[in-house]
């Protein structure tokens, strides 16, 4: 039987509209008052990389869209790691601004570590910071990366069972694959993180009642690893020979096996773009004390 579709676009499009009407109702009951500022998110890009600028721009349009602030600033590609920090500072103390994210990649000179050491965890709505990612690691309140929250979203919101579940994670970056195990542990699966060192892997995943992918090989999931109703989430991205964009998980065979699986385009992207606002929202409230 084919597998249900886990749509994250018709997902996000829904939180998207809760959201607007939280914002409009926040800046309905704010506006006024002394020191009110609507939620605000700083967008940084160093450099005018084609990839980052259409991140960026698709960012600041769901700021647009659900009400929320965004203030662009590009810096030169040769802009020196001083200059880019200082504008951090700056963005740090401004009230205006509740969440901070810094594009990456950045040029090569530049050290992304203290980069993103600069920013204050309390606006880090990337979640990379050193201090949100060991909170994380801890089971406590913080701000957590974008795309695992929204590996996490789509499971909720289809009403997956987590608690109990034997989950694999392929893939072992500290943007994707170890934070997404570690909400996946909080919500009480038996997670294992596979790599590229793991032997054995299509075994390994058979055994799993969930699989979130995120290795950046086209068709690299294949149904040899599914088991019949696993559930299937597709975080890779990747450019095809063919120029269209496909996930690591081969959609075609595996959606005839799995339970449940997210498509490439339309699955967990989306949902990435809508925990970012969700982040800059979430680190609104806790600044400003308002909700
Ligand atoms: P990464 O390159 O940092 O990590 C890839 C991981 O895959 C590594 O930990 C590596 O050990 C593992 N891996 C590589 N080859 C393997 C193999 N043969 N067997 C098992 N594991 C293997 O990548 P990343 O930043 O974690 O991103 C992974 C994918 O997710 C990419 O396609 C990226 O574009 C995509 N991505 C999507 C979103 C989104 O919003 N949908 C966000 C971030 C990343």
């Amino acid at each position: 039987m084919a597998a249900t579709i886990i749509s994250g676009k018709e997902m996000s499009a829904q939180i998207r509209e809760q959201m607007t009407a939280e914002v409009q109702d926040l800046i309905g009951r704010g506006q006024g008052n002394k020191g009110f500022y609507p939620p605000g998110l700083a967008v940084i890009q160093v450099g005018e990389d084609p990839a980052s600028s259409i991140y960026v721009r698709n960012k600041k349009r769901a700021c647009e869209q659900v009400g929320i602030l965004s203030f662009g600033y590009v810096l030169d590609e040769t802009a020196s790691q001083d200059e880019l920090i200082d504008l951090i500072d700056t963005l740090n103390k401004d009230p205006r601004v509740h969440g901070i994210l810094c594009q990456l990649p950045l040029p090569a000179h530049m050290d992304e570590f203290a980069v993103i050491c600069a920013i204050s965890p309390e606006k880090d709505v990337d979640g990379f910071h050193p201090v949100n990612k060991g909170l994380l690691s801890i089971g406590r309140e913080c701000l957590v990366s974008c795309t695992p929250l929204g590996c996490l979203a789509l499971l909720k919101n289809q009403g997956i069972e987590i608690a109990g579940k034997r989950c694999v994670v392929i893939g072992r970056s500290n943007i994707v694959g170890k934070p997404v195990a570690l909400l996946m542990l909080a919500e009480h699966a038996t997670v294992t993180i596979a790599h590229s060192r793991t032997q054995h892997l299509a075994e390994l995943c058979r055994e799993a009642d969930i699989i979130i992918a995120a290795i950046g090989r086209e068709g690299f999931v294949t149904k040899d690893f599914i088991k019949p109703g696993a559930v299937v989430i597709d975080v890779g991205i990747n450019r095809s020979a063919d120029g269209k964009v496909r996930g690591d998980v081969l959609f075609d065979e595996v959606s005839e096996i799995a339970g449940a699986i997210t498509p490439v385009p339309g699955g967990v992207g989306p949902m990435t773009i809508t925990m970012l606002l969700q982040n800059t929202l979430h680190a609104y409230k806790n600044i400003t004390g308002r909700s």
